[in-house]
């Protein structure tokens, strides 16, 4: 095995370097895997262009990864080598209140990857034994590597407890929102995706909301102020908001108005991340095609073109884009 790799390195916000670092070494529970495909998220974008609360820098971003296991750590009980996984992106105590109720990306002792320690954006990378997803035969690496953003719909789903029947609201519809719309489509609810961009919303069957229609479900899958007070202004009576998407630090936040919530009986309620078990159920779903996800990717590059993909990310004119290290 080489010694030394490619990897995307940012020591200072609003800037990266691309070249030679050491391949990392293994310890006790964990393992080295050989990246195949990164997803690039708008996460990533801020996290690199703008900064973001858990990063922790110098850093390696990528927090999206699949790839095949390249060496155990020492005493290591069993052989993994060779097996073809998805990293979930979460290192957790598993001994903490939010641990122990399930949600264990609320971890008191939470390290993301590509935010604490070292992300994907790498032809290597360290990861707990613990936190690999072992992929069925069938489930290409394009595909698998949905299943973090997929599961991080799940949990907002999850938390909306948008039920059959039931009508949601998605606000946008770049790869979040459009993953949201299938996934709610799958529980059989009745979803609207409201969009702006019209080829965008074209391509998602999207459509413009009549004034004064109401949604049990409404979930801005934008990091747009404006998109929440409309999501907000929208809440059916018991209706529940997601908080879904993070806003700049500099923007409006419009406050609810509590009144209405108290009179309409309605819910706020944050979702952020993904817990391990979400990607188990991601991956089942793509496996399975209940949620078609390989028609989201419009660009696969190398991961030596990162600026010119976090640009394309930033001018909205792509879909998912899937980075190679290894090119
Ligand atoms: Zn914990």
């Amino acid at each position: 095995m080489n010694s030394s790799m490619k990897a995307v390195t940012v020591s200072t916000i609003g800037s990266f370097a691309w070249g030679d670092r050491d391949v990392p070494r293994p310890e006790a529970g964990q393992v080295l895997v050989k990246v195949a495909v990164t997803g690039l998220c708008r996460t990533d974008l801020k996290l690199v262009r703008s900064g973001h609360r858990d990063l922790v820098l110098p850093r390696i971003p990528g927090e999206e990864v699949v790839g095949v296991v390249a060496e155990n750590g020492p005493g290591a009980v069993q052989n993994n080598v060779g097996t073809r996984v998805y990293i979930y992106p979460g290192e957790w105590c598993g001994l903490c209140p939010a641990c122990r109720s399930g949600a264990e990306n609320l971890c008191r002792e939470m390290r993301i990857m590509g935010f604490h320690r070292d992300g994907g954006f790498a032809g290597y990378v360290v990861v707990p034994e613990k936190s690999l997803i072992p992929l069925d035969d069938q489930c290409n690496f394009h595909d698998a590597v949905f299943a973090e953003p997929l599961s991080c719909c799940i949990n907002a789903i999850e938390l909306s407890r948008l039920t059959a029947g039931e009508r949601i609201g998605i606000w946008g519809a770049g790869p979040a929102g459009t993953l949201l719309k299938r996934l709610a489509c799958h529980i059989g609810a009745d979803v609207v995706v409201i969009e702006p961009d019209g080829e965008r919303r074209e391509r998602i069957g999207g459509q413009e909301t009549a004034a004064g229609e109401r949604f049990d479900v409404c979930i801005p899958a934008v990091g747009d102020g404006g998109a929440y007070l409309a999501a907000l202004g929208q809440l059916a009576p018991r209706g529940r908001l997601v908080a879904f998407s993070g806003l700049p630090a500099n923007s409006a936040h419009h406050a609810a108005d509590y009144n209405l919530l108290h009179y309409y009986e309605q819910t706020v309620v944050g979702a952020y991340g993904c817990a391990l078990r979400h990607g188990k159920m991601a991956l089942d779903l793509i496996t399975s095609g209940s949620v078609i996800v390989s028609d989201l990717v419009s660009h696969r590059l190398p991961l030596s073109a990162l600026d010119a993909a976090l640009d394309m990310v930033a001018g909205r004119c792509c879909m998912k884009i899937h980075l190679n290290p290894q090119e």
